[in-house]
């Protein structure tokens, strides 16, 4: 029996190519080290950021590799607030952890935080906060639970009048849509390799030379000492074939994927009374974030486990225990109905297959769901 893995804003299953690479270079050393073994690794490290580099719009010397996403997120948020003289950060309310957890962090720490007002639409929907200037602004690309595209040149011209630096959090878009970091004009941008099918564990972090943010971690200078820590010149190699691959197929995925979240959706839409549809256009061409109010997520999630089908309730890091995801919650949905939400990520394995998989159980799914009703 097939597995129908629906999850892949969680991750994605590493491209083959990707994991060719990564065993091709596996036993790379030191690139710091002079002589020819380090030279070797050094060459191949410099070969891959130098193609990450043409592939995302920017020069390699902005290319820093850290150990994930939420890394490359907190260099930047923390990093740029400790290059500024100013107090204050810019955030949003339905940022990944990632970014809000380091933002929290620092307003604990006495910093100044404004966080930028969301619609029911799920989007930023005002940038007066940014009239004022400050260390930093961070805001997502995309949402992860949701898959709404931001409106990211909005935010950049806003924040750049006041003369604040700008942070993009584009774990989610970096290998699905375009991406120019120097178009952009943007600071600072975090990727991270296992959402486009690179390994995990491999973040990137694109910063300009100036404003710069200050090391968080302190060590040796590699990464321009933004990042100290000795390379994974084999995770750097995987993830630039990754990149290579993703961007050379994007455009026809996007549409394949964009016409089987289609079916998928209307597909439940005709079988399943009050849906609540939290996915809204532009989005992420494979995300589909549904509540089914009267269901729990984790009933949901845990039925169509049963058949083999592998979705998520999309927010982050919960750690097993379902609570209202606060990207609803900043969009004005009811806590409970908030609960009752599922996220369906289509990605490289999904096939009609999948989607025809889904659409013969939802229906039952969802009634049993309902019929077990809610834990309180
Ligand atoms: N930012 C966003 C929008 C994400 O979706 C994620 C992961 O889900 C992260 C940051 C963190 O990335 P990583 O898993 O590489 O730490």
């Amino acid at each position: 029996m097939n597995t129908f893995y629906m999850d892949h804003a969680a991750t994605t299953p590493m491209r083959e190519v990707a994991a060719a690479t990564w065993m091709e270079y596996a036993q790379s050393l030191n690139p710091a080290s002079q002589y020819g073994s380090g030279r070797r690794a050094r060459s191949v490290a410099d070969s891959a950021r130098e193609e990450i580099a043409q592939l995302l719009g920017c020069e390699p010397i902005e290319v820093i590799f850290t150990a994930s996403g939420t890394e490359a997120d907190n260099i930047a948020v923390q990093g740029l607030f400790q290059s500024s003289k100013l107090n204050r950060v810019v955030s949003t309310a339905i940022e990944h952890p990632a970014v809000l957890e380091t933002v929290k962090s620092l307003g604990a720490n006495g910093a100044d935080v404004d966080l930028l007002p969301i619609g029911a639409d799920g989007r930023v929907s005002s940038f007066d906060l940014l009239e004022q200037p400050a260390a930093v602004a961070a805001m997502m690309w995309a949402n992860n639970e949701t898959g709404a595209i931001q409106p990211v040149p909005e935010f950049i011209a806003a924040a750049q009048a006041s003369g604040t630096p700008t942070h993009i959090d584009a774990v989610q878009v970096v290998g699905h849509l375009p991406v120019n970091f120097s178009e952009l004009g943007v600071t600072t941008l975090a990727a991270s390799a296992h959402k486009f099918g690179g390994p995990r564990g491999v973040g990137l972090l694109l910063a300009k030379r100036s404003p710069a943010p200050s090391a968080v971690l302190h060590g040796g200078g590699q990464e321009r000492g933004i990042r100290p820590g000795t390379l994974d010149v084999a995770g750097a190699a995987a993830t630039a074939a990754a990149l290579r691959e993703a961007v050379g197929e994007m455009d026809a995925e996007a549409q394949r994927l964009r016409a089987l979240k289609a079916e998928l959706l209307d597909g439940i839409l005709a079988q399943v009374d009050n849906v609540m549809v939290h996915t809204t256009e532009p989005s992420l061409p494979g995300h589909l974030h549904l509540s089914f109010p009267g269901a729990e997520g984790d009933s949901l999630i845990m039925l169509l486990d049963s058949m083999r089908i592998e979705a998520s309730t999309g927010s982050a890091c919960s750690n097993g225990v379902n609570r209202a995801s606060h990207v609803l919650l900043a969009m004005g949905i009811a806590e409970a109905d908030a609960r009752g939400a599922i996220r369906f990520t289509l990605g490289r394995n999904t096939t009609e297959e999948s989607i025809k998989a889904v659409l013969g159980v939802i229906a039952d799914v969802v009634s049993r769901a309902r019929t077990a009703g809610m834990a309180f």
